[in-house]
Order: C-alpha cells, then sequence, then structure tokens
C-alpha cells in the first residue's frame, strides 16, 4: 500500500511557505494530494480554479504530487481520496493551538487519520496567505513571497 497523504488549506494565495511543506512532504509520503478546501462562505483572493492552476504548475516537477479541491469534513475527503495521514505546517507558536484542536477534533471523528506537522525553512517561516493578500491589495512587492505561476494570477487579479 502506497503511503498518501494529504495536504489541506486554502491556499489563497498558495506561497513559497506552502510549496516549502509541499516538497518536505513529498520527500516523507510515497503521494502527497494538495487539497485546497472550498468551503469557506468568506469572499475569496483568487478563485479556486486559479489556485489549482497555480498549484499544479508549481508541483509540476514532482512527480508524486497531484492537486485537487474538497468540500465538506476534511476526514471525508481523506477517507475518499483513501489517505490516513493529513500535513499540516507549523510556523511560530501561535499556530499551534489552532492546529491542535482541528487534530484533535479530526482525531475523535476519524482515530484512524494521523496528523503530521511538518516546519518550513526559517526564512519562509514567517509567510502566510493573509499576509500576501494584504502586501498585494496595498500596492507592496509580493513576488518575493509567492511562486511565479502565483505572481502571474495575482498581478491579474489586482489589475481586474
Ligand atoms: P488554512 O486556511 O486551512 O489554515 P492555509 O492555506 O492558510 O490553510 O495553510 C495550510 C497549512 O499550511 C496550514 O497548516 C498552515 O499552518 C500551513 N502553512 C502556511 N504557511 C506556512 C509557512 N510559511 N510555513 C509553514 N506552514 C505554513
Amino acid at each position: 500500500m502506497p503511503r498518501r497523504a494529504i495536504y489541506p488549506g486554502s491556499f489563497d494565495p498558495p506561497t513559497f511557505g506552502h510549496l516549502d511543506v509541499i516538497e518536505r512532504a513529498a520527500t516523507l509520503f510515497d503521494e502527497l494530494v494538495v487539497a485546497i478546501g472550498t468551503n469557506s462562505k468568506k469572499s475569496t483572493f483568487l478563485p479556486v480554479e486559479e489556485r489549482v492552476e497555480a498549484l499544479q504548475a508549481c508541483c509540476a516537477g514532482f512527480a508524486n504530487v497531484r492537486v485537487t479541491t474538497f468540500s465538506g469534513l476534511l476526514i471525508e475527503a481523506a477517507r475518499s481520496l483513501d489517505s490516513r495521514i493529513l500535513v499540516r505546517g507549523l510556523r511560530a507558536v501561535t499556530d499551534y493551538d489552532y492546529e491542535f484542536r482541528i487534530a484533535m477534533a479530526n482525531r475523535k471523528l476519524a482515530p484512524e487519520i494521523e496528523t503530521v506537522f511538518l516546519i518550513a525553512r526559517e526564512e519562509h517561516s514567517f509567510l502566510s496567505s493573509t499576509v500576501v493578500r494584504e502586501v498585494a491589495t496595498l500596492g507592496g512587492d509580493y513576488t518575493k513571497f509567492v511562486p511565479a505561476p502565483v505572481v502571474e494570477r495575482i498581478k491579474r487579479r489586482i489589475e481586474a
């Protein structure tokens, strides 16, 4: 049985921090499914199709990584993808509380599924989609924070 892990998130937009976690997970597991959650009632910065395309372009070099979307409960998505490993990233200690609560809730709902935490390189540790959205909408240089396929799409979004 191949070890198939899921890396779920909003990826709105994907950043070098996400990519760092993806690279690490791709070396640890046989297959990695990057799964973009579409539950959010909030309006999104990049449409989900653009996030899928951008992540596919970013992951093109990894033969064992694919990108998909999911709605509804994450553990149900994991079960239907036949995966028992959830990958999440940790930045500063401030992420811990939120991630701990989600991991514990998921464990209660699906004891067979394990959450694994990975830590990005320190130069990516401050990066979040929120920071990128703020810098980009306020006219700052966001190109240092996101890979090229994401830069193009943010540019179009801002100029639209
Ligand atoms: P969500 O909206 O589900 O929190 P995000 O798209 O913001 O999803 O992030 C997905 C996962 O990636 C989360 O576990 C988050 O902590 C992690 N992550 C985001 N940015 C970084 C980073 N710079 N370093 C490490 N992990 C990160």
